[in-house]
């Protein structure tokens, strides 16, 4: 038995009028992600990081945003489908370790329940999801609210 571990990294941009969608929680806010699909930056960090752990490649390869089919795509529904083809791969998904980074609104709230969603789409208990978040402080893109980050990490066991 082998453990690999992968990294996931994502950025959207923050515009008026559209959902803000982290971890599949809409959460109440003037300022939204744009994308091809939700733009739900937590969840594509974290099927990069799946995705890298099991040699899979990038979300871009499986589910290109130039195909109409995944526009405005849920995105834990995409992560509801990664999970079959991690296990085909051979490989046990043991842990997920996430950080959001936005400056505004403050995700504290929210965050037991994307911690569900993700865990949920995974078949993982709760305690094998962490999601964490933190803000730019003013400064760069997060600082300056222009847009929306999110790393990852994910820990899988061959079997
Ligand atoms: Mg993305």
């Amino acid at each position: 038995m082998a453990t690999t571990t992968g990294i996931g990294w994502d950025v959207h941009p923050l515009v008026p009028d559209r959902p803000l969608v982290l971890g599949g929680v809409r959460i109440p806010s003037p300022l939204g992600l744009a994308g091809h699909s939700d733009a739900d930056v937590l969840t594509h960090a974290v099927i990069d990081a799946l995705l890298g752990a099991a040699g899979l490649g990038d979300i871009g390869e499986l589910f290109p945003d130039t195909e109409e089919r995944w526009r405005g795509a849920d995105s834990i529904g995409l992560l509801r489908e990664v999970r079959p083809l991690v296990l085909a791969s051979g490989h046990e998904i043991v842990h997920v370790d996430a950080t959001v980074l936005l400056e505004r609104p403050k995700l504290l709230p929210h965050k037991e329940a994307m911690r569900e969603n993700l865990a949920g789409a995974l078949e993982l208990a709760v305690v094998h999801v962490n999601v964490k978040a933190t803000r730019g402080e003013g400064m760069g893109f997060v600082g300056r609210v222009e847009g929306g980050a999110a790393l990852a990490i994910a820990t899988l066991e061959t079997r």
